[in-house]
């Protein structure tokens, strides 16, 4: 840990080279590792307060860099001066979340829960600020949900399907029956069940295709919930697909340059990513513009104004490079300089706000202040209401830097060819390949069994009976083999034991009532012992679909959070901060569904 500190710092010196007026951001840094090493605390905060007037002078909002490099060593130095570093590098980068996790860690273990808690709630808000964790966070949500939707579409897709098992064999065979001798109705009836098997397909065909045989005997609000089952597993996998596309490898550079633009972030990797590109892009003026301001965020102003001087010769419109380079001669305190850059901006393009406002404060420097005021006339007057909002952005030194983020990144990309880009190793953005998301071989089985199904049901309505079980007993019937008209939900031994009560002697009577008591008891003690396996489970058997499949999505994605995304995302984000509270959460929230689930199946008869 110790060793990388120094590693860290000297890039800092490399790539930074300070311009003239201001003290350097690595020359004030090289202060304050002077102070940390020798752990002088007040030299330390002093170094540190030193640093953010120069990024503010230098129009950086966010010290990522120096802040990690503070985080860094706080970890190898735990206890009061660790904390102390943890709480400077939350000043340098108030969007960098690791600070406040360390923070709240630290409230947490000296007795101060509530801050604790408060200063754990800022490191998620910092979370969803920054731009690489909330990528971070997006990336990691998907799998997580995944898990939590296999749960449900599994555990929904699997005891619906075994509720209606036995009408579907009964209907088999009973077309079997009607087909082929009695014999072969028996084979019949198994190939049409396990008709993937035989053809050779695997398992997963086999759940899909008896899923589909069921929607025959479901009523219409069980259909739109076995749909919706269907719908969500069909696409599970053509959307981990499209995420694994998208989302998987490292951010690309422009993507990661507008992100630090916008976030006015020092971030080396990006800037020295972009740097790179400069053999590929480097024909463009945007490319140049934007590099130097990169640049200005890290506090080099020689390679900046390099940049913005390509700027200049690769366009001859565009009056931001000009406002630049005005602005770091007036940093560097070249006034007569900065006047003239000013002057040549207005005449490329009259209608520059900029560079009237900030040509305003050039002549204040040198006691021009009847011009000055005229520049502010006009600035104001061009900028109408902007005006106050000029205002408030200018930094230390009040003059104020032209933007550039978004829409120069997006012009820069549709103004280099496809053949640069390319060569450049950039992506660009391209429309996903649907028809072969949906075409590969897990989307297809439920395409096509679903399509059957569909057909199916709807041949069926037309054409076929389709079989019912004895609210009663339980057995199994069909109109073909019914032979007792006067209750639909009964079968025909129950119409006769219990309709036409005096038809039949005693002793039969009293057969059917054991047998129900057995069926009841089997069934009851099936559902209750399936429901301790499977969340949800007894609920779907007990026909409540809805609340059966919630149970078992609450309980996967729970558990699955505990177990597989805190982990994993929180050991990217901050690998020192203990997860165990939130896991034990999570986990308790998910025995706490499934316990409820198991206590309402056993109580309900
Ligand atoms: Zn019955
Ligand atoms: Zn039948």
């Amino acid at each position: 840990m110790r060793r990388t500190l120094p590693i860290l710092v000297l890039l800092l010196v490399v790539t930074a080279i300070p311009c003239h007026g201001v003290v350097s951001l690595p020359e004030v840094w090289a202060r304050v590792q002077v102070s940390l090493e020798s752990g002088d605390g007040e030299g330390l905060e002093r170094g540190v307060k030193d640093l953010m007037t120069t990024a503010s002078e230098l129009g950086v909002r966010r010290l990522t860099p120096y802040a990690m490099a503070l985080v860094q060593w706080a970890r190898a130095h735990p206890g009061k001066r660790g904390d102390l570093a943890v709480r400077l590098a939350g000043k340098l980068d108030p969007d960098l979340p690791a600070p406040h996790f360390l923070m709240a860690a630290a409230s947490w273990n000296g007795g101060s829960p509530v801050t604790g808690a408060r200063q754990f709630v800022s490191g998620w808000i910092a979370v969803l600020r920054d731009w690489s964790s909330r990528r971070l966070l997006l990336r990691s949500l998907w799998p997580w949900l995944l898990l939590g939707l296999v749960g449900a579409v599994v555990v929904g897709a699997l005891f619906q399907t075994i509720r209606f098992l036995p009408e579907l064999v009964h209907d088999a065979w009973e077309l079997g029956q009607l087909l082929f001798r009695r014999a072969d109705a028996a084979v019949f009836a198994v190939v049409i069940v396990a008709l993937p098997v035989f053809a050779g397909l695997g398992l997963i065909w086999l759940a899909a295709w008896l899923f589909v045989l069921i929607w025959a005997y479901l009523d219409r609000r069980q259909r739109v919930v076995a749909g919706l089952l269907w719908v969500v597993a069909f696409l599970l996998v053509p959307v981990s697909q499209l995420w694994v596309d998208s989302g998987l490898g490292a951010a690309p550079i422009p993507a990661r340059a507008t992100a630090m633009l916008a976030e006015e972030r020092a971030d080396l990797s990006t800037l020295q990513g972009f740097a790179d590109l400069e053999e590929q892009l480097g024909t463009s003026a945007i490319y140049h513009l934007v590099l130097g301001k990169l640049f200005l965020l890290h506090g080099d102003c020689l390679d900046a104004r390099l940049h913005f001087q390509k700027a200049l010769l690769a366009d001859s419109a565009d009056p931001r490079p000009l406002v630049f380079l005005g602005n770091i001669a007036f940093t560097e305190g070249n006034i007569s300089e900065a006047i003239q850059l000013y002057s040549s901006a207005i005449q490329r393009d009259p209608r520059c706000v900029l560079a009237y406002y900030n040509l305003s404060y050039a002549f204040d420097r040198s006691y021009r202040f009847q011009e000055a005021d005229s520049m502010r006339i006009k600035a104001r007057e061009l900028a109408g209401r902007e005006y106050t909002r000029l205002r408030s952005e200018g930094r230390e030194l009040k003059i104020v830097d032209p933007q550039v983020g978004r829409d120069d990144i997006e012009r820069l990309e549709s103004e280099v060819s496809p053949e640069q880009w390319r060569v450049a190793g950039l992506a660009r953005r391209e429309l996903p390949d649907v028809v072969g998301l949906v075409l590969a071989p897990t989307p297809l089985v439920f395409l096509v069994t679903g399509l059957l199904g569909l057909v199916g049901v709807i041949l069926r309505k037309r054409w076929m009976w389709t079989a019912s079980s004895c609210t009663r007993c339980g057995n199994v019937f069909c109109p073909r083999c019914k032979t007792a008209v006067e209750s639909d939900a009964y079968c025909s031994q129950c119409i006769s034991v219990f309709l036409k009560r005096d038809m039949v002697a005693i002793e039969q009577q009293s057969a059917k009532l054991d047998q129900i008591r057995r069926w009841e008891r089997w069934t009851g003690l099936g559902r209750r012992v399936v429901s301790i396996l499977a969340p949800g489970s007894g609920a779907i058997l007990l026909g409540r679909w809805g609340k059966g499949i919630g149970e078992a999505f609450l309980v996967s994605f729970l558990g699955a959070g505990a177990l597989v995304w805190l982990p994993r995302f929180m050991a990217e984000l901050e690998p020192s901060i203990s997860i165990v509270p939130l896991q034990v959460t999570f986990l308790g929230l998910a025995g706490l569904v499934w316990l409820r689930a198991i206590v309402t199946s056993w109580v309900r008869r």
